[in-house]
């Protein structure tokens, strides 16, 4: 298929080029003795990930480990009380650990392991990347350093302690205000001095090359999934596919399934609580072309052109920009870009538990709300819903926040 120029049946070969761009995002910003450190990876990824021996372990681990693949569900009583549209969800909730990131940490902590890393080094926000991490981890044995602020230590508890369980080094971050931006810092600088016997594991689409790249093809097992499993299902493809977008990679995993095909793409991000710099964080909405974190992308910047505070009732969706890779499907036009509010998202998170029995993460639910949104709004046809993780983790501070509803 041809679209605006890009030829996607051979997306994957040339996207993103061998200096890790797609257009002009992406790339490798970063300080000379990292630069090393990157080549080393991205050379690895393509001689060990393309390996038969690489894809047959991570194959197996998927299946026997993972509980892969997720179904994909049928979403009866919410699509009869909506009217003429069919909704589905791929079930990524039922991934071991509770959401798709355990799908890159298995392949990132693998690839570590056949490198002959003793150790795993990760920055974690809200928590869900550090408990993936130190799963996989403790899966093969690794040494995993987790760096995260003393404010999220003291909101996170319940995910703190899931990474001590696990095995993991938990390193608590004081400088600044102490929440993810100086974690990142931490993480970098610790990686800078420990690359030897180190491997940095990126927690979405983001940083440098080869992370978006290497990220978004251990992801996109829930696209090759889902795509077969709907086809299987209902005998044709969705009319539409929608995902929530923080980082970008649950959703590029699903996408990556159907960007080749006559099928509709949303990429949902969140609106928060208005439009104002601060209140959301919608970065390709409201966002401009800028260079953070090591990728070039586009990202919401502050008055001096720093990131900007970014706010949403997820937590795994508030970064100020998003995956290189988003910014080029979002210029091209191939996937539009959209966004829901935390009230929206409330409502969304209660109407799935009440009517299918499923209760998402809060960061699902951005996606689940633009499902029903455009239920509404289509005659006919069906829409398909990356259901990225499960709700266990949000529900006291939603019953607190936002009562019963
Ligand atoms: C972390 C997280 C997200 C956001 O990350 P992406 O890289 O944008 O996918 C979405 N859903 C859940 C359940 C998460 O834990």
């Amino acid at each position: 298929m041809n679209f605006n120029g890009v030829n996607f049946d051979t997306y994957f070969k040339n996207y993103p080029n061998s200096e890790g761009f797609f257009g002009k995002y992406g790339g490798a910003y970063v300080a000379e003795n990292l630069k090393k450190a990157m080549e080393e990876i991205t050379e690895a990824y393509f001689t060990i990930c393309k390996s038969s021996k690489f894809i047959g372990e991570l194959r197996k681990i998927r299946r026997e480990f993972q509980g892969r693949p997720t179904p994909i569900s049928y979403l009866e009583r919410l699509s009869t009380k909506l009217g003429n549209v069919q909704l589905y969800v791929k079930r990524e909730d039922l991934n071991h650990s509770g959401a798709h990131k355990l799908n890159h940490c298995m392949g990132e902590a693998l690839l570590a392991k056949y490198m002959g890393k003793k150790k795993v080094i990760a920055e974690t926000g809200a928590g869900q990347h550090g408990v993936a991490l130190a799963t996989a981890a403790a899966y093969f044995g690794l040494k995993c350093d987790i760096y995260m602020g003393s404010v999220d230590i003291k909101k996170q508890a319940p995910n703190v302690a899931r990474m001590k369980i696990l095995g993991a080094n938990v390193i608590e971050v004081k400088e600044g205000l102490a929440t993810l931006k100086e974690a990142v810092d931490a993480a970098f600088d610790a990686y800078s001095k420990e690359y030897e016997d180190a491997i940095y594991c990126i927690g979405s689409v983001l940083g440098p090359h080869p992370f978006p790249m290497m990220v978004r093809d251990f992801q996109s097992v829930v696209g090759i999934e889902a795509r077969e499993q709907f086809v299987g299902m209902t005998g044709e493809l969705p009319d539409a596919v929608v995902a929530c977008v923080g980082g970008g990679s649950n959703a590029m995993g699903i996408f990556s399934g159907f960007l080749n095909d006559p099928v509709e793409l949303y990429g949902i991000e969140p609106l928060g609580r208005g439009e104002q710099l601060g209140d959301h964080a919608a970065s390709l909405k409201y966002g401009t072309e800028g260079i953070m974190h090591g990728f070039n992308s586009i990202m919401l910047k502050d008055e001096n052109g720093d990131p900007a505070p970014v706010y949403s009732v997820a937590s795994g969706l508030d970064y100020p920009s998003s995956g290189p890779e988003h910014a080029f499907l979002h210029d091209l036009g191939r996937v539009k870009y959209d966004v829901v509010n935390d009230d929206e998202t409330v409502d969304a998170f209660f109407e799935l538990a009440r009517m299918e029995g499923i209760i998402p993460a809060i960061e699902s639910a951005h996606a689940v709300a633009y499902g029903i949104k455009l239920a509404k709004q289509m005659r006919t046809g069906s829409v398909l819903i990356n259901l990225s993780g499960r709700g266990d983790k949000d529900m006291d501070y939603i019953i607190e926040k936002y009562g019963i509803r």
